[in-house]
């Protein structure tokens, strides 16, 4: 069955995703969305790998003629990290990330992935795997531009070290947030209890820092894009930290998938 991406506005369209999103792509794919003018275009996030020829011809169906000159991975998880190795393999696109993600990228710290302790839960199917590659480092500030739209990298820790979040400034000024895990929809949190990477401190920090920007489009690793009212979504989450409590989980522990997932 053929998909068609998700056109959110004239410069961005979600081209992948899985379960826990728009079943766009392979099942374990986080979001994947595509910045693009018509002509050059940039993922931000590659999925797992194993759904990387349906995210090509969701591009496809943007546009015959964008090529993808990069691929921005928001942190090391092989749902958002393993695949850049294929798509940058088919497409030659440059592949950024900060230094522990590219450490993780590059094979020298693939450990710290999680991928082996996810496959043991049930999390990944064993084909998933993380190919070496090299990857551009990249740092808190940094910039891209894809025609009249500007991405802005922000370094937002607290799900996972060297996470990145970035703001797609258009030409018409919306500003949308690229969160990757950081903070979802309704203001939902990844917190993984069983890594050490997970810091509740930095997580506000971060969320803080992005609220700051005051995105109107919220458009997360899973789930749903919000399209509209980020600042409410946010909110949510804000509301929790003023408070002192947790913020909402994106995932329960009832709703994790089961083992016999594909
Ligand atoms: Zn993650």
């Amino acid at each position: 069955m053929n998909t068609v991406p998700l056109l959110l506005s004239p410069a961005i369209a979600l081209v992948g995703g899985g379960w826990l999103g728009p079943e766009l792509s392979h099942p374990s794919d986080a979001n994947i969305y595509l910045i693009h003018d018509g002509h050059g275009g940039v993922l931000i996030d590659a999925g797992c790998g194993l759904g990387s020829a349906d995210v090509l011809a969701n591009v496809r169906r943007v546009g015959e003629a964008i090529r993808i000159t990069a691929i921005v991975v928001t942190h090391a998880h092989a749902d958002h990290a393993a695949g850049a190795a294929s798509l940058s393999a088919a497409t030659g696109a440059v592949v950024f990330a900060t230094a522990p993600v590219a450490a993780v990228l590059e094979g020298t710290a693939t450990e710290r992935s999680g991928l082996e302790q996810a496959k043991a839960a049930g999390l990944y199917p064993a084909e998933v795997s993380f190919a070496p590659l090299r990857a551009d480092v990249v740092e808190d500030g940094d910039t891209l531009r894809v025609g009249g739209t500007e991405l802005t990298l922000l370094l937002t820790e607290g799900h996972a070290d060297g996470h990145l979040s970035v703001l797609v400034r258009e030409a018409d000024g919306t500003v949308s947030a690229c969160t990757g895990d950081l903070i979802f929809a309704r203001g939902r949190a990844a917190l993984l209890d069983d890594s050490e990477e997970t810091d509740l401190s930095r997580w506000e920090a971060s969320v803080r820092r992005v609220a700051a920007a005051e995105p109107d489009r919220l458009l997360p690793g899973h789930g749903t894009p919000v399209l509209r009212r980020a600042a409410s979504h946010l909110a949510i989450a804000l509301t929790a930290l003023d408070a002192g409590v947790e913020p909402p989980r994106l995932i329960d522990s009832d709703t994790r998938p089961r083992r016999d997932l594909p």
